[in-house]
């Protein structure tokens, strides 16, 4: 009898292995760039194919780390890089400016296998804060470094570092007049090396002010390891005062990275995401609760967020491939994608 049950164990711990890779997708990824009321017909086709496109460039950039066997924590920072790069987001180049006319910039990330993470906030002259963060959790003490002492620690770090005037975006400006026009604020001069004035589409302009779109990136990947590792990086909020710092570099609010629960980035008022560390909270619910991950992501964004009064959206990764999106925005820029073929990109609140 006891031979039998080792034999019976035996077999059960050889199957282990096997068992799991039919379970899951070898590999898996989704990508969010931002919340907002953002709705059919309120867009031009050309920017709603141009966002359509980054976001698939994000999806392709991510798949070719994982697909050849790259780790999770690499693929986050390879597709949060190439978005930084892209003006269409409030992060890295294109970020939103603060009410004294400079561009502070947030990053974290988190490594879901050894519960190492790293952040930054308030950066002003590195032009990838993802890999800044990713510095902070491998090459520091510590966990969240802010301000000069980033920065120093970028150099030190021989990180990229370009002029406050890289990250300049016409539109960007021009929101941020009109922010501060609305506040009744003053208007700080045009930062120094910024590009002559150009005329700006005030159509565009219109529709992000009502739109309310926050363009914050972050990405959960899941590698053919097991391990799980999230990321998110933003300018934060427009016209933001007095050294503000916002969700995304909080680990546990806006970034959350679990191999035993779930991955999550998000995006929205991240004061709100702050009071409810949300991040953290759904991979809670998951653990201890046995939620699935779309029952743990609905319940924190579309009840508790919703009655608290804040607006955004997560994405988020399971161990065993399970990806969920939630938000209460009308809309929110979004892909998935993994080794069993899945593709998909959207931006209105009725797509899958
Ligand atoms: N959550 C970000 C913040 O509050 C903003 C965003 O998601 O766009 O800084």
């Amino acid at each position: 009898m006891r031979k039998f049950l080792l034999a019976a164990a035996t077999a059960a711990l050889l199957a282990t292995p096997a068992t799991q890779a039919q379970d899951g997708p070898e590999w898996a990824l989704v990508v969010h760039g931002g919340a907002g009321v953002i709705e059919r017909g309120a867009m031009t086709p050309e920017t709603e194919a141009a966002y359509r496109a980054s976001m698939q460039a994000a999806l392709d950039r991510g798949e070719a780390v994982l697909s050849a066997g790259g780790r999770a924590l690499d693929a986050i920072e390879a597709v949060i890089q190439e978005m930084e790069d892209d003006p269409l987001y409030n992060a890295g180049r294109g970020a939103v400016f603060t009410a004294a006319g400079t561009n502070e910039l947030d990053a974290s990330i988190m490594d879901g296998a050894t519960l190492n993470a790293g952040a930054v906030a308030g950066v002003t002259q590195v032009r990838h804060p993802i890999t800044l963060a990713r510095a902070v959790m491998e090459e520091s003490r510590h966990v969240m470094l802010q301000g000069e002492g980033a920065e120093t620690f970028a150099s030190e770090q021989e990180l990229e570092m370009v002029p406050g005037s890289y990250f300049f975006t016409e539109r960007r400006w021009a929101a941020l007049e009109r922010s501060l026009g609305r506040l009744g604020l003053e208007i700080p001069p045009r930062p120094e090396g910024a590009p002559d004035p150009e005329p700006v589409d005030h159509g565009m302009l219109d529709r992000d002010a009502r739109e309310h779109r926050f363009g914050t990136v972050g990405v959960v990947a899941l590698d053919s390891d097991g391990n799980i590792a999230a990321g998110t990086s933003t300018g934060g909020t427009t016209a933001k005062r007095w050294g503000r710092v916002g969700d995304s570099p909080i680990i546990g609010a806006g970034t959350y990275a679990n191999n035993e629960s779930c991955g999550v980035s998000a995006t929205g008022t991240g004061e709100y995401f702050i009071r409810l560390t949300i991040a953290s909270r759904i991979c809670a619910l998951v653990e201890f609760e046995g939620l699935s991950l779309q029952e743990a992501s609905d319940q924190v964004i579309i009840e508790e967020l919703t009655e608290l009064g804040g607006d955004g959206g997560i994405v988020a990764l399971a161990p065993d491939g399970q990806i969920a999106w939630s938000f209460n925005t009308p809309g929110m820029y979004r892909a998935k994608a993994n080794s069993e073929g899945l593709n998909v990109v959207g931006i209105y609140g009725d797509e899958d």
